[in-house]
């Protein structure tokens, strides 16, 4: 791996001169590697390192490329936004058309606003919650990751020995500089458990100003909530007059046009999507109903702006998207790939005699090692063999397929429509390979 890494590990070692740990995100040191993955390229379904290995992307941009790399829809996007002078902090007449386009597809939005990241998405959207109830408190799920802002850096990646009860979450900083007096303006909760969250809700139905989930919880994998639980969760917000927020960046346009909202069959009052909505573009959006969306300044007082947000590239690369993603056929192709993606790594696991179970919906999905039961919730994510799953990633890279790790958490990995039935074919053979390695 070293010799044949030479490339990577020289730039790696510059890039750390003056570059924290060599990256610019943190989760970007890949453990199964020992390094970053250092890419020289991307197009369509494949990735090429800086070494010359080809690969077969299965982290896909974290999510953020649901067409692949080098879509050419995104790139004659990008080109009219240059062409037309990377016009920055302008309005133009496509950030109306794309918002009328994302309220045309998703259930929640009938007004929305950008930003860069999906962090600010959310931290826009927990403020506006307060600014509409005038109340502080937010309820958020064990496991469920919402960004990097201070109101939800808690409760995300808990080790198993700081969750005693089953049926109750600590709220535990996640970060150190998050001051520990925040900790009191949320309010955590495991996720699925409805007797939880019914007490949970019910302690504190005064002071919520909203519940904000993941509605599939790909980043503890992917845990698909029970239908009835979601439902309760609806409807106890509404009793309570608590907003109730669905984080959809990591969820949005995975499994069909109209997210996991539309999959689920609930309208939250806010949500938020990122990622692969403006094609591996850095946009995200934060939206919902009229009346709540019209709390945002300068209509009413929850402030939002921002030099970049609303920045014409991404605008113009996420128009693209959703026009390819609203294209017939776009999830029948999705969910072939899925089917014969999970199925066949299920297979795989059987045929190597190797204790593990593959959760996926549409276009992402969790392997957990060392497990046969359903994952059901993030300490079912938890107790997975991490060590297994890393030396897997290791040897996947090694036969040329590229996961990505997330620092020992519980990973979701995943694949774009610019993947084919033969990439996929391809796919198992190389991993065929790795799982013979691992055993
Ligand atoms: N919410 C969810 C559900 C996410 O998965 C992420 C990113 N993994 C974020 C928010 C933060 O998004 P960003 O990385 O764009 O800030």
């Amino acid at each position: 791996m070293t010799v044949l890494s030479k490339k990577a590990i020289e730039l790696w070692n510059f890039a750390q001169q003056h570059l924290v740990a060599g990256v610019c995100a943190s989760t970007r040191v890949n453990r199964a590697l020992g390094r970053p993955f250092i890419a020289m390229r991307g197009e369509g379904s494949h990735l090429w390192d800086v070494d010359g290995h080809e690969l077969i992307d299965l982290c896909t941009s974290h999510g953020g490329s649901i067409l692949g790399h080098k879509h050419p829809k995104i790139v004659a996007a990008i080109q009219q936004a240059l062409e037309m002078g990377i016009l920055c902090s302008y309005e133009t007449e496509y950030q109306g058309k794309l918002a009328a386009k994302l309220a045309e597809m998703v259930p929640a939005i009938e007004l929305c606003r950008f930003t860069c990241s999906g962090t600010e998405a959310t931290m826009h959207a927990i403020r506006l919650a307060r600014a509409v109830t005038g109340r502080e408190k937010i309820l958020k799920f064990e496991g469920h990751f919402h960004g990097y802002h201070d109101y939800v850096n808690f409760t995300w990646g808990p080790s198993l020995r700081d969750l005693p009860s089953e049926d109750e979450s600590p709220t535990l900083v996640e970060s150190a500089g998050v001051p520990q007096g925040l900790a009191a303006y949320c309010v955590a909760a495991p996720f699925n458990n409805p007797a939880a969250l019914e007490k949970a809700i019910l302690k504190h139905k005064n002071e919520l100003a909203a519940v904000i989930c993941e509605p599939i919880n790909y980043n503890a994998g992917c845990i698909i909530p029970d239908k009835n639980y979601m439902v309760m969760m609806r409807q106890l917000c509404s009793d309570h007059g608590i907003i109730l927020i669905y984080d959809e960046v990591l969820s949005a346009f995975r499994m069909g046009p109209d997210c996991a909202q539309g999959y689920l069959g609930i309208t939250p009052d806010l949500c938020t999507v990122g990622k692969c909505v403006a094609g591996g573009t850095p946009l995200s959006v934060f939206g919902g109903k009229k009346e709540i969306m019209e709390h945002v300044s300068p209509l009413g007082k929850s402030a939002h702006s921002g030099t970049y947000t609303g920045h014409l590239i991404p605008v113009m690369a996420a128009l693209a998207c959703l026009d390819e993603i609203s294209s017939p056929g776009f999830y029948d192709h999705i969910n072939a790939l899925a089917d014969k993606l999970y199925n066949g790594l299920q297979e795989l696991l059987a045929k190597h005699k190797i204790k593990g179970r593959v959760q996926g919906l549409g276009a992402r999905f969790g392997l957990y090692f060392g497990v046969d039961q359903e994952v059901r919730n993030y300490r079912d994510a938890a107790r997975a063999d991490k060590e297994m799953l890393l030396k897997f990633l290791r040897l996947a890279y090694e036969k040329g397929v590229y996961f990505h790790d997330y620092q020992g958490h519980p990973c979701h990995h995943g694949f774009s429509s610019a993947h084919t039935l033969a990439d996929m074919d391809e796919v198992l053979c190389r991993l065929d390979s790795a799982f013979q390695s691992l055993r």
